[in-house]
């Protein structure tokens, strides 16, 4: 595996690649990797001849400076993981590589998408989120790029700017990994105490709990049930919402299929967010 943490060292590596007529697979990470990174490097190996992954802390997609700041970072561990995984190119960029001065972000709206759930309690994220996944597909230009559901609003708001900007990646969307817990893995979940991430595991109970719920009550019911059943934790609950999976609105009295349970809360001063499909 080739680490380069320049443009020009990721453009010389990809001018090879693309002269070869291989296709390029995509996984962008902050890093801090852990087996749900790994799924997505696994799936980008099988689908695609050439895999690229980018380990970069995106400080525009955080709106909390304290977060930002105690993101866990492991970058060697990272590239020792991506090695043994079978990533063939490994970008460390600076943030001074990513947004040079002359780099001009296209504006891409985002509708609802950026105003509810995520957006709505990290307000300015998905710009953020949108700049930096834009920058990496217009370095890269991936054929196939891999993302997972853990953060759903996310591979909407990706597949939002594809289409609006009417790029050329395809964009997969891959299944949540978790721990045997039920806790769905993340690099936040390294800032839990041993004791913390089993009061963490109510978060995806609290899914199952709803997914069982939605087998006889309306989305309405559901919410209200479900904010119930976190309660008994000690988490402060930030939100759940029961929504339609395209759009992310909402539901209240009807049912759509692929509707989403999507929660967010703090464990001690952890964020973690989770989701579960619910019929
Ligand atoms: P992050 O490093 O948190 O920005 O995540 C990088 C990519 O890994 C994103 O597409 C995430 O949705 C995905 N990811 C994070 N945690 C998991 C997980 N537990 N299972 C599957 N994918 C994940």
């Amino acid at each position: 595996m080739k680490i380069v943490d320049s443009v020009a060292g990721l453009n010389e590596a990809l001018d090879i690649v693309r002269k070869s007529g291989k296709t390029i697979g995509f996984v962008p990470t902050m890093g801090a990797l852990h087996e749900g990174h790994m799924a997505l490097i696994e799936r980008a190996v099988k689908a695609t001849d050439f895999v690229v992954a980018s380990i970069f802390v995106n400080p525009t997609q955080f709106t909390n400076a304290s977060d930002l700041e105690l993101y866990p970072r492991t970058p060697e561990k990272d590239a020792a993981l991506l090695q043994q995984h079978g990533c063939d190119l490994a970008f460390f960029p600076t943030a001074p590589e990513m947004y040079s001065s002359d780099y001009v972000p296209p504006v891409v709206p985002l509708g609802s998408l950026e105003s509810v759930m995520e957006g709505e309690f990290r307000p300015g994220h998905f710009k953020g989120v949108v700049q930096v996944v834009y920058r990496f597909f217009d370095l890269i230009r991936p054929d196939f790029a891999f993302f997972g559901l853990k953060d759903v609003q996310q591979v909407a708001v990706i597949k939002h700017m594809v289409s609006y900007l009417n790029m050329k990646v395809n964009i997969v969307a891959c299944p949540t990994l978790r721990e045997s817990s039920g806790l769905a893995m993340s690099s936040r979940n390294a800032r839990l105490s041993a004791e913390e991430k089993e009061i963490a595991v109510h978060i995806s109970r609290t899914l199952t709990h709803a997914r069982e719920l939605a087998k006889m009550k309306s989305p309405a019911e559901v919410k209200a049930d479900a904010e119930q059943f976190f309660s008994s934790s000690p988490m402060r609950l930030e939100y759940f919402r029961v929504v339609d999976p395209a759009t992310l609105t909402d539901l209240s009295d009807r049912w759509v299929p692929g509707a989403v349970a999507c929660i967010a809360g703090y464990c001690g001063d952890v964020r973690l967010i989770d989701n579960m499909t619910l019929n």
